[in-house]
C-alpha cells in the first residue's frame, strides 16, 4: 500500500516544476544547510545537489542524534553495561558506536545484558519483567524522541520502580544552529530545518535565529519534493535580502508542536547547557533529568565516570558535523572506515552523513565532493 504523503511528494512532475523556478531565481552562490540527518539521506539518495544550479551548495548539519551524543556518555553506558546485575537498554544505532573500550556489542559478547529497544516504554517493561535486575535505559535523540523517554520516567515513577534509571543524552536543536551560525567558520547562509523536531517541538525558538543572524529558516520534510520546496524557499528568501522562518512542511508541523509532548519533557527535564561531540558545549542545547525524579537519574546512582577520553585522531566528524567538511573528503572514507568497520559515530547511524554518502556513494554527489 503505497503510504499517503510519500508518492505525493515523489512526482517527477512536481519535481520538475520546482526545479524550474528554483533554477530561475537563483542568482549568486548560497550556501544552504539541511539540519537533519533524514534530510542528508533523501539529498545524497536521489542526488539532490545534482539537479540544482551549479551556485547552490548544500552541507550537512548536526541532525545525527547518535552521531553527537559524547564519546564519555558512550564510555558511561558501556561502564553501567558491565556492572553486574545491570540491563542496559538502548537504541540499535548505539550499539555500534565505537567508544574508547570497544562498543556495545563487545560488551555483550564479554557477557553484559545489552537489549536493544525500540521505544524508551520498552525499558519500563523490560524493568517490571525483571525485578532482581536494575535496568539502565541509554537514551539518545533529539526533541523528538524526549517525549517518549519522559514518558518511561514519569510511568516508572507511576509504578514505583526501584530497579529502573535513566543515562540521558538527550539534545535540543535550535541552540547547535545558533552555535554554528556563530562560529567564525559559519558559511550557512539558509537553514532547512528538520521537520519532525518542529512536529514535536514547535517553531517558537526559530524567529529570533532568523532575526539575530540574518538567515532564513526553512521548516522542510524529507521527501524528495520537500527538500526542493526547503531550498525554493530558502533561494527566494534569499534573493530577495529577507530573513524569515517559513513553514514548507505544514502537514506536519503546527506553531506550538505537539503540547502534550512538550509537556512531558519539561516536567522531567530541563533545560542546561550540553556537550556535543564534534561541537563543544552548546548553550541550552541539553536535557537533564529533573531533582524531583533525580532517583532515576543513572549517573546519581552508579559511579560510571568514564575519566577522560579522546576521540580518534582520523576522524573528522568534527569538520563533518559542522557541514565544513563532506563525508567523502575525509581520508578514511570508505576506507579505513566503513559502515562495517566505522571510526566514527557518522558512519555507523542509519543517520549520519557519512553513513549516508557511503550507501548511495556511486551517485553524482559523492563524485563532486570528492572533485
Ligand atoms: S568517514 Fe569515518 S573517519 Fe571520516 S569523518 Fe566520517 S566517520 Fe569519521
Amino acid at each position: 500500500m503505497t503510504m499517503k504523503y510519500q508518492s505525493e511528494f515523489r512526482q517527477p512532475e512536481a519535481i520538475r516544476k520546482v526545479l524550474g523556478r528554483i533554477h530561475e531565481r537563483c542568482s549568486r552562490p548560497w550556501t544552504i544547510m539541511e539540519v537533519c540527518g533524514g534530510q542528508t539521506h533523501t539529498i545524497a539518495r536521489y542526488a539532490i545537489e545534482t539537479l540544482l544550479p551549479d551556485a547552490i551548495t548544500l552541507i550537512h548539519g548536526p541532525g545525527c542524534p547518535v552521531c553527537v551524543t559524547p564519546l564519555a556518555m558512550i564510555e558511561r553506558a558501556r561502564i553501567l553495561a558491565l556492572e553486574p546485575g545491570v540491563i542496559l537498554c538502548t537504541f540499535g544505532d548505539m550499539m555500534r558506536v565505537p567508544g574508547q573500550g570497544g562498543d556495545l556489542f563487545e560488551a555483550r559478547a564479554r557477557g553484559a545484558d545489552v537489549r536493544i529497544v525500540t521505544s524508551s516504554l520498552d525499558a519500563v517493561a523490560i524493568a517490571r519483567q525483571n525485578p532482581q535486575c536494575d535496568v539502565v535505559l541509554f537514551a539518545v535523540g533529539f526533541e523528538t524522541t524526549a517525549p517518549t523517554t519522559a514518558m518511561a520516567v514519569k510511568q516508572a515513577a507511576a509504578l514505583s520502580l526501584s530497579n529502573f534509571s535513566l543515562l540521558a543524552a538527550h539534545v535540543r536543536v535550535p541552540p547547535a544552529m545558533s552555535l554554528i551560525l556563530s562560529s567564525p567558520e559559519n558559511r550557512v547562509d539558509a537553514f532547512l530545518a528538520a521537520g519532525h523536531v518542529c512536529t514535536v517541538a514547535g517553531v517558537e525558538e526559530y524567529p529570533d535565529i532568523a532575526e539575530r543572524f540574518s538567515v532564513p529558516v526553512i521548516i522542510t520534510g524529507f521527501e524528495p519534493l520537500d527538500i526542493l520546496l526547503g531550498i525554493e524557499g530558502a533561494v527566494r528568501q534569499l534573493e530577495s535580502g529577507v530573513a524569515n522562518v517559513e513553514n514548507r512542511y505544514a502537514r506536519s508541523v503546527f506553531a506550538d508542536g505537539n503540547p502534550l509532548a512538550r509537556a512531558a519533557v519539561s516536567e522531567v527535564f530541563e533545560v542546561v547547557d550540553q556537550h556535543w561531540r564534534g561541537i563543544g558545549i552548546v548553550p541550552a542545547g541539553g536535557l537533564k533529568i529533573r531533582e524531583a525524579f533525580g532517583t532515576f537519574d543513572a549517573q546519581q546512582r552508579y559511579d560510571c565516570d568514564p575519566g577522560d577520553v579522546s576521540e580518534p585522531r582520523a576522524c573528522m566528524a568534527a569538520k563533518v558535523l559542522q557541514g565544513l567538511v563532506k563525508p567523502a573528503q575525509c581520508p578514511e572514507f570508505g576506507r579505513g572506515c566503513t559502515p562495517e568497520h566505522p571510526l566514527g559515530a557518522p558512519m555507523v547511524s542509519t543517520e549520519g552523513a557519512c553513513a549516508a554518502y557511503y550507501r548511495y556513494r556511486s551517485t553524482e554527489i559523492v563524485r563532486l565532493a570528492h572533485d
